[in-house]
């Protein structure tokens, strides 16, 4: 388990040269990650295979991972980090958990892909049916991307129309449809709608301001009878996080089906994370009805590629091979990525959400303390254990408000958190994930990197730039 102190993997501050504690951060460069970027650019553009890890927003070397165990990565530099990127949310068991190795080489020895179905998929079905209620049928995809790509198009199918309403600061994947004032990784690249997307597409996308019921009973005045669906992040998490008001939900739920539209509620992020149920298990049920359709990723496949969205039963029907819709994938329900999420889904327990809760609130009070310390504007909203840290006052409630943070310090703080051995989001618009593995020792890292890195965020303070946003060339 993560947290034994003599697992050998595990990072030993006594035995480590390349530790160095706070005062004494690692070098600013960092050599071995420099020549690997340097390779990657050649043949890879930018480097990455996803634009945010690019580190376009904080600016230096993305550092190149070559290990991770429980709560920390080792760089190609032989450097630890605690790691509260958590590979964007998936492990939330921390890495290398023994469960999910197990579960994932007693699956890869019987076969990578067998292109036909075997029995883990229906387990990895029953459970996440188990968990979510109002969820009766879920089809196994292998991204959220593509969850939320076949929610929206078993939507329009289902109700014949065409436009899909979304809110501005809500990340769905990169559907083309959904892509417009999309949060995080657009946001942080200022790229508020992405070139090669239809006009015709953005067409049929209606953008509202998340928390703002009137906005969305006006656009339904005039749009409804057009409307197949409205999609939200159940509990937004990628402008950072900013829960839907109390009565939102349910609001969007009765003018949904006032004007004959579906709700798709995308829990690819906060699903089995906010709560072994995800968002709906905090706040749901709801008295004007549930979601219709309900999307998941990251948790559920444990690190691996699987994702799945789903819903009623009468409405899942309709996809192929029963019905209309067309949705399918050659490695949808990968019988390796599906033990990966069972093994997780089934370690994901009260005593796990209770260690979670207890290292978020930890490191989120370091924070605070730090943060108030040092004299700057900071804000930390919670959905569950799932949690940021704005660097502005007062509530954020939507994107704009996400969108006035002082990026500056952001950056600042991030680099000295790195270079004391702590890997933060390199975007002020993530939740800092933590996991089961996020022990003492982790915690106490982290905490003893905040007041410098604090110190740090208020002397960029006080030239930071007021853009909001990192540059295109950034991706
Ligand atoms: N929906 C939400 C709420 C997400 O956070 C993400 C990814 N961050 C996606 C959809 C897309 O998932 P993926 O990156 O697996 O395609």
């Amino acid at each position: 388990m993560p947290d034994q102190p003599d697992q050998p993997d595990q990072p030993d501050r006594s035995s480590l040269p390349a530790w160095l504690p706070a005062g004494q951060p690692y070098p600013s460069d960092a050599p071995a990650s420099a020549a690997l970027m340097e390779r990657a650019q050649r043949v890879t553009p930018g480097g990455v295979n996803s634009p945010v890890r690019a580190f376009g927003a904080v600016g230096g070397t993305p550092r190149f991972m070559a290990s991770a165990q429980g709560a920390w990565l080792t760089d190609a530099d032989g450097r630890r980090y605690v790691d509260l990127v958590g590979s964007w949310g998936p492990m939330i068991l921390g890495h290398c958990d023994e469960r999910v190795v197990a579960a994932v080489r007693e699956a890869a020895g019987r076969g990578f892909s067998y292109g036909m179905p075997s029995e883990g998929e229906v387990a990895l079905a029953e459970e996440i049916v188990g968990r979510v209620a109002p969820v009766e049928q879920v089809r196994l995809v292998s991204s959220g991307t593509e969850a939320t790509m076949s929610a929206v198009r078993l939507a329009r199918g289902a109700t014949g129309r065409s436009a899909i309403v979304k809110f501005a600061g809500c990340y769905h994947g990169h559907v083309d449809a959904l892509l417009a004032h999309a949060g995080s990784g657009v946001a942080t690249f200022a790229l508020p709608d992405s070139a090669g997307v239809p006009a015709s597409a953005a067409a049929e996308t209606i953008v509202l301001p998340f928390n703002d019921l009137d906005a969305v009973e006006s656009a339904f005045a005039e749009h409804g009878p057009r409307i197949a669906a409205l999609i939200t992040e159940a509990a937004a998490g990628n402008m950072g996080v900013v829960p839907p008001a109390p009565g939102f939900t349910a609001g969007l739920r009765r003018i949904t089906a006032e004007h004959g539209a579906l709700l798709i509620s995308d829990e690819v992020m906060t699903g089995f994370r906010c709560s072994p149920s995800g968002w709906y298990g905090l706040e749901g049920p709801y008295e004007q009805g549930a979601p219709d359709l309900f999307t998941f990723g990251k948790v559920m496949g444990g690190g691996f590629p699987a994702a799945a969205f789903g819903g009623r039963a009468d409405l899942m029907e309709r996809l192929a091979p029963l019905g209309p819709v067309y949705q399918a994938g050659t490695l949808s329900g990968n019988p390796v990525a599906v033990a990966a999420g069972l093994s997780t889904l089934r370690a994901c327990d009260d005593a796990l959400y209770e260690r979670l809760g207890r290292a978020a609130r930890a490191i989120a009070d370091g924070a605070v303390a730090a943060l108030t310390a040092a004299g700057v504007p900071h804000r930390v909203q919670w959905a569950g254990s799932m949690f940021s840290v704005f660097f502005r006052d007062g509530e954020v409630t939507s994107f704009e408000q996400a969108r006035g943070q002082d990026l500056g310090a952001f950056r600042a703080f991030f680099h000295a958190m790195l270079a004391r051995g702590v890997h933060l989001p390199p975007s002020a618009f993530e939740a800092w994930f933590v996991s089961g593995a996020h022990d003492e020792a982790a915690v106490e890292h982290v905490l003893a990197a905040l007041p410098d890195a604090a110190r740090a965020a208020a002397e960029a303070s006080d030239h930071a730039s007021d853009d909001h946003a990192g540059g295109r060339d950034a991706g």
